[in-house]
């Protein structure tokens, strides 16, 4: 009977089970997870669970009994120490090995650190786990002074979140504007005035070289007063059990658009999976829910013999104060032509449509407008130019602007 070991416990691992029990694998499945709890998954972590309005139940995957239900062998606690290719197995942190017929990677990212004098100490914390988040909403109940590193995505969640708890928030940022990197000028002055309007204080161009209790300095020799400093500077994909294997590695574990990579019997999905794009014609590794969620069970179908293009429109969504947003789609800081609004920027009820120089939608993003999504994935899914000024009237259907 075959065996498909998966490597990384969490909701691209446990999809991929999941997709092949569904498909009717008989096998065995073992799951190995780094972490001492089932697969969860990670967005309540910066939002319900951290405000505590989520209970933690919610964020799992699976109920505790599916696994059993579904004979996957899951194995809490267990981190994959190498791949031994020759002998397809896997060595685990327990001192087991487990053969393999198929081996899928989804061992995630981890987020990047900081390292300067006090970066070590208690009161900085980061937030990529359940035990992250608790630890977080704990400290956040005192009301600290707190400092964040980093205008991202968990950066500006996190700032959201510790100013419902009432804690005073300033965002230390090396770029000129919040979510630069991410969104652009346009759409980062969108969430900076957000945040500004809850109070939050930014110092953009500045970022933090020192921590000593009660205060962060910054690169321009600023002292900023903080209990708490909390840092969200972005994440590395968990590529080095791949690299040491010999696979191709570059940011990310390399796989073509059926998630393979370069041995036959090994797959990547989810966050550490830096996948061929068919429709974007390149290579993306994409940090969202949405592809841990979509990718596990497109891996677990190449694992089958059954491969399908994964060719999704990238998919993102985030929550912020009475904020709420989704974006599809792919641009680069500098890999756009314009920004097209539609509708009331002011009272953060519109559509931003990114474009090229023909006018093509590379990416949208609706704030606070919840109809729209699949429209916007059709145009984006399209590639045909798109007249900008239709683009900008809400009168005007977007079913209607694709030719
Ligand atoms: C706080 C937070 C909020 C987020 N909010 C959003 C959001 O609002 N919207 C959105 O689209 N996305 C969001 N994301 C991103 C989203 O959660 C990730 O894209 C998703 O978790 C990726 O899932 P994954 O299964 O690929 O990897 P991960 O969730 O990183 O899981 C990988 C697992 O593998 C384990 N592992 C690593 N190495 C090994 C090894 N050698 N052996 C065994 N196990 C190993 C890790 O411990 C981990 O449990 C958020 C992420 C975080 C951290």
């Amino acid at each position: 009977m075959p065996t498909f070991v998966i490597a990384g416990a969490s909701l691209a691992g446990a999809k991929a089970a999941e997709t092949l029990r569904d498909e009717g694998f008989d096998g065995q499945i073992v799951l190995l997870g780094t972490e001492p709890e089932r697969p969860y998954e990670r967005p309540p972590l910066s939002k319900g669970y951290l405000l505590g309005n989520d209970e933690l139940d919610s964020v799992y995957v699976h109920p505790e009994e599916w696994y059993a239900e579904h004979d996957i062998d899951l194995r809490m606690g267990a981190t994959v120490t190498g791949i031994d290719r020759a002998a397809s197995a896997v060595t685990t942190s327990d001192d087991s090995t487990v053969h393999y017929d198929k081996l899928l990677l989804s061992t995630g990212a981890s987020p990047r650190r900081l390292s300067f004098p006090g970066s070590d100490r208690d009161e900085v914390l980061y937030l990529r786990t359940t035990t992250d988040s608790e630890r977080l909403r704990a400290a956040f109940q005192a009301a600290p002074r707190v400092v964040v590193a980093g205008a991202g995505w968990i950066g500006l969640e996190t700032t959201a979140a510790a100013r419902s708890y009432g804690c005073p928030v300033t965002v230390l940022e090396p770029q000129p504007g919040a979510l630069h990197d991410q969104l652009g000028p346009e759409l980062g002055a969108v969430f900076a005035d957000l945040h500004r309007s809850h109070g939050v204080d930014f110092r953009f161009g500045e970022r933090a070289v020192e921590f000593r209790p009660g205060m962060v300095i910054t690169s321009a020799g600023a002292e900023v007063p903080a209990d708490l400093f909390v840092v969200g500077i972005g994440a590395a994909p968990n590529d080095q059990l791949a690299a040491a294997a010999g696979l191709e590695v570059d940011n990310g574990v390399l796989t073509d658009e059926y998630l393979r990579t370069s041995d036959e019997n090994i797959f990547a999905a989810g966050d550490v999976a830096n996948s061929f794009h068919p429709l974007l014609g390149r290579q993306v590794r994409v940090e969202h829910w949405a592809n841990a969620l979509n990718g596990g069970p497109a891996a677990a179908r190449s694992m089958l013999g059954q491969p399908v293009s994964y060719d999704r429109v990238p998919y993102f969504f985030s929550d912020q104060y009475d904020l709420g947003m989704e974006y599809s789609g792919y641009v680069e800081p500098e890999g756009y032509h314009e920004v097209v609004f539609r509708g009331d920027v002011d009272r953060r009820e519109f559509v931003a449509f990114w474009l090229d120089g023909d006018s093509r939608v590379l990416a949208g993003m609706n704030v606070n407008i919840w109809d729209v999504l699949d429209d916007v994935k059709v145009l984006i899914r399209s590639r045909t130019p798109v007249d900008a000024d239709k683009l900008a009237d809400p009168a005007a259907p977007l079913a209607d602007l694709v030719s």
